[in-house]
């Protein structure tokens, strides 16, 4: 304990005045310090400091883990994300010892009651409670708020004709369920169900494997495979963690776990839809998806994409002067123009990007993992040369057509509604139009 209350009392002023004076002129904070009463502020954190400082000395452990707890869930619920409120742990850690040794120097006597290495040494162990308890409130609530959203996820994903799954995904559900409630303290584990080779998912992926013979289809359920077993990995190193009180580590490590979580989740559900989709929604005439579930397929890649940071890109197509060859050579000679160029996209494009016929003579096409603009630009100008090279042959007439292209790449963290994009991406098929047709246009979609 520091006997002399007065000298601590003094000490912590002036780290606090120091400490709010930065925190005040970081842009982020000042933010956050706006119209609160930071005197205020000051004078009660230096009381508490002292409270805590005290019990920790006496060794009344208990009552910091409650108080240090609650003050990390209420930073986050302010808006202070975790580094932010562990790097401002640790200014004013080094503040506290580098102003005692201050105040010791300047007094070379010693004739106050200080202890300089016992302060030294006392107040490292203290911070490391500090931190390790402010690590554990924040993963309390960071869990809460996940089990929400994941919650919300599944809910908007899971709707539609899943029965093959719908039992794995509910078993890893109540199994995450379960690793969180351990992680905040709300339950037990049962250790057994950890490894990834007693799990239900393994079982389910051999059988595919197994049953799968296309060599497209089987990679992807590899990665579906690795994923998985990074999953267990990852909730084995959780639980490790936990138990060996590694609070701070094991904040980064359950990001890691949720992201894991999500993203084999929803490759999984998009697997089998696409799967479905791919037997049942087709437009008749072209044999491309017809648009009734472009909605659902939208809101999956851009799950996917919001996940794992790839940007995806949504593609409006319009046949040029379409209706000079309905009015030339017929309308049987049109249909044949669509099922040329559906024919020629579905070559064109990978086997995991989504062509669908939107109207009479137009076409949307939705593209995973697109690097950048550049990138886009030069898939949708290949299919735009490779249109325009062909020479289709109908009773003896030689028919040629172009197309105009307008696509938007779409790199959100937030999810956007489905009409926003399709509305830019025909607005700059418009654009290639109006500027002359057999055109491709790009850009990033802006909200
Ligand atoms: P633009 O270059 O400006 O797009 O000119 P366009 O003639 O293509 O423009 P517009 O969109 O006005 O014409 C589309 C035509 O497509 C009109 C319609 O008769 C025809 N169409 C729509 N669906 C079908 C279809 O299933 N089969 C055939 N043969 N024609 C269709
Ligand atoms: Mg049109
Ligand atoms: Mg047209």
């Amino acid at each position: 304990m520091i006997n002399n209350t007065t000298i601590f009392e003094e000490v912590l002023k002036k780290v606090y005045d120091d400490f709010y004076d930065r925190l005040i002129s970081d842009p982020y904070f000042s933010e956050f310090f706006r119209n609160r009463d930071v005197e205020n502020i000051k004078i009660r954190q230096i009381k508490n400091l002292i409270e805590n400082y005290n019990k920790f000395v006496e060794g009344n452990i208990e009552e910091i883990k409650v108080n240090y707890i609650q003050l990390a869930k209420l930073h986050d619920e302010l808006g202070l994300d975790f580094n932010s409120y562990m790097d401002s742990l640790s200014d004013l850690e080094i503040l506290i010892l580098k102003e005692f040794f201050h105040f010791y120097k300047t007094h070379p006597n010693n004739k106050l009651d200080i202890d300089i290495e016992s302060i030294f040494i006392n107040f490292e162990n203290f911070f490391d409670l500090i931190r390790k308890y402010s690590a554990a409130g924040y993963l309390d609530n960071l869990v809460h708020r996940e089990k929400k959203i994941m919650d919300e996820f599944i809910e908007a994903n899971i709707d539609y004709k899943l029965y093959e799954i719908k039992d794995l995904i509910d078993s890893h559900l109540d199994w995450k369920e379960e690793i969180l409630d351990f992680l905040i303290d709300e339950g037990n584990i049962d250790e057994k169900a950890l490894p990834v080779e007693v799990c239900k998912a393994t079982k389910w992926l051999n059988k595919k494997l197994k049953e799968e013979k296309s060599k497209d289809k089987r990679e992807k359920l590899e990665k579906l495979e690795e994923l998985h077993v990074k999953l267990h990995k990852s909730a084995e190193k959780l639980i490790n963690l936990k138990k060996e009180g590694k609070l701070f580590q094991l904040v980064y490590e359950y990001n890691n776990f949720i992201k894991t979580s999500l993203v084999f989740l929803s490759s999984v559900i998009a697997y089998t839809t696409s799967q479905e989709i791919k037997n049942l929604q087709r437009d008749p005439l072209t044999n491309v998806l017809s648009r009734r579930l472009i909605k659902e397929i939208f809101l999956n890649v851009m799950d996917l994409s919001i996940l794992s940071g790839e940007p995806f890109a949504v593609a409006f197509i319009d046949i040029d002067n379409f209706k000079q060859i309905n009015d030339k050579y017929g309308h049987l000679v049109g249909d044949e123009v669509l099922k040329v160029l559906a024919k020629t996209l579905k070559e064109e494009l990978r086997s995991s990007d989504y062509i669908f016929r939107y109207g009479g003579e137009e076409f949307v096409l939705i593209l995973p993992s697109i690097k950048s603009l550049s990138n886009l630009f030069e898939i949708l100008e290949k299919i735009r040369e490779k249109i325009e090279s062909i020479l289709l042959k109908v009773d003896g007439e030689e028919i040629k057509f172009t197309v105009s292209i307008g696509a938007v790449l779409v790199k959100e963290s937030k999810r956007v509604p489905l009409d926003k994009v399709i509305e830019q991406a025909d607005e700059l098929m418009y654009y290639a139009k109006k500027t002359g047709k057999n055109k491709v246009v790009v850009e990033i979609f802006k909200i």
